[in-house]
């Protein structure tokens, strides 16, 4: 079965094509710049050089029919028909409390997508012109909707609700969902495997550390808490992102800087964290080599976003009565030893250390903590479009001839 996996941004489409029977890629990309000047898809068969498609493409809908084209070009596609696609799997960002899991995509299914998007206006939007494209380019093929949020719909209330007026959750679902989903369940699966234990035995944090960065703490198989909250805004200092501020502060900087509530969201979602701190970029690898050279700023912006993640991380310790492992995932946690001795340095009264011979590894899963650690460390790549394609694949062998 060949599964086309498709991750719509607002203004970009990721995707890949997937055989399960061995769950190999056959070809991903990327549509860039969408409704914008110098739009472009850039297409890469597996083992094969990347073949840049610059176009007009004013819309998703168009996007989608760009990939699919490649996707059966002759020269650099790799199936020969559309029909060679037996299912689409699509990651949506907001399933709010409705979708605790992935679901066959029906138009009752599009309705409560598109109720979601009210709490997820930027996401939620992009996605559904997607699934949209796909339902009328490939309208007999089955389409499967993948949460970011569903993971975390274990969360008990104590871990999800805000100490606001208990009216406003139920007259607005605001509360926290989590975001990550896919990505903190897969590597959590990863280092159960590694360890040669189940998932439902063990109690472990999730780092992932990228631009957008999140801690899960995964207790015996389920999410018990997350940092990100209502929106991807919340918790742990991020690459444009403030994370947890007072919030006190929105009216104080709307008074005093005359901001309007989008000027601030701006602020908040685009033009802080490590950025603003740094002043530099949001990018870690500048940051790491402008601090070699001296720059304070950069030193601190670094400082406060390991302090942050090893605040979490004791924070859901404790939550969880203990832990068996810690796993570093994403842009930061998969390539950054730097990053995870600077966390991990401190955490020996729970029985754990790096090895730092080990942690030299980058994009590999590996176990990354001395020998006979209490607690164990890895580094685990992750692989959202896998998750997505598999649940997309569970769905759809029952409703699929093979
Ligand atoms: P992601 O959002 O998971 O794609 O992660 C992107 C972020 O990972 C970038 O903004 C960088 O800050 C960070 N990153 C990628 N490679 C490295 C590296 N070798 N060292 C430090 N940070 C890295």
């Amino acid at each position: 079965m060949k599964i086309f996996v498709v991750n719509c941004g607002s203004s970009s489409i990721k995707y890949q094509l997937i055989n399960m029977e061995n769950e190999t890629v056959l070809a991903k990309g990327m549509v860039e710049r969408i409704g914008m000047e110098g739009s472009l898809l850039k297409h890469t068969p597996t083992g094969k050089y990347t073949v840049d498609l610059p176009e007009d493409i004013p819309d998703h809908a168009v996007g989608i029919k760009m990939i699919i084209s490649a996707l059966v070009n002759p020269e650099y596609g790799v199936i020969k028909d559309m029909s060679d696609i037996d299912a689409v799997g699509h990651r949506v960002v907001h399933g709010g409390e409705r979708f605790a899991d992935s679901v066959l995509i029906t138009q009752d299914v599009l309705k409560g997508i598109e109720a979601c998007a009210e709490i997820a206006p930027l996401h939620n939007p992009p996605n559904l012109h997607g699934i949209n494209a796909c339902m009328e380019i490939m309208p007999t093929t089955p389409q499967v909707a993948v949460f970011d949020t569903a993971f975390h719909q274990t969360l008990p209330k104590v871990a999800y609700l805000y100490g606001l007026p208990y009216e406003l959750y139920v007259k607005y679902g605001l509360r926290r969902y989590g975001f990550h989903g896919t990505s903190h369940k897969y590597v959590a699966q990863v280092a159960a495997s590694m360890m040669q234990e189940h998932m439902t035995d063990l109690r472990i944090i999730t780092c992932h550390l990228g631009n957008g960065a999140s801690i899960t703490a995964i207790k015996y198989g389920k999410s018990i808490d997350t940092s990100m909250g209502y929106t991807p805004l919340e918790g742990l200092i991020m690459g444009t992102r403030s994370g947890e501020i007072d919030p006190a502060i929105i009216p104080f900087l709307m008074e005093k800087e005359n901001m309007t509530a989008p000027q601030i969201d701006d602020y908040l979602n685009r033009r802080s964290g490590i950025l603003g701190i740094s002043g530099l970029s949001s990018d870690f690898r500048d940051l790491e080599s402008a601090a070699n050279r001296g720059d304070e700023r950069s030193q601190l912006a670094i400082d406060l976003f390991a302090y942050k993640v090893k605040k979490y991380i004791g924070g859901y310790v404790a939550a969880m009565g203990g832990v068996d492992a810690i796993v570093f995932t994403a842009g930061v946690g998969e390539n950054s030893p730097f990053m995870r001795d600077k966390i991990c340095n401190g955490l020996e009264y729970l029985g754990t250390r790096i090895d730092p011979e080990r942690n030299k590894v980058r994009g590999k899963a590996q176990e990354i903590s001395v020998k006979r650690a209490n607690v164990k460390i890895f580094v685990i790549p992750t692989n959202e479009e896998l998750v997505i394609a598999r649940d997309t694949f569970n769905i759809c062998k029952r409703i699929i001839k093979l």
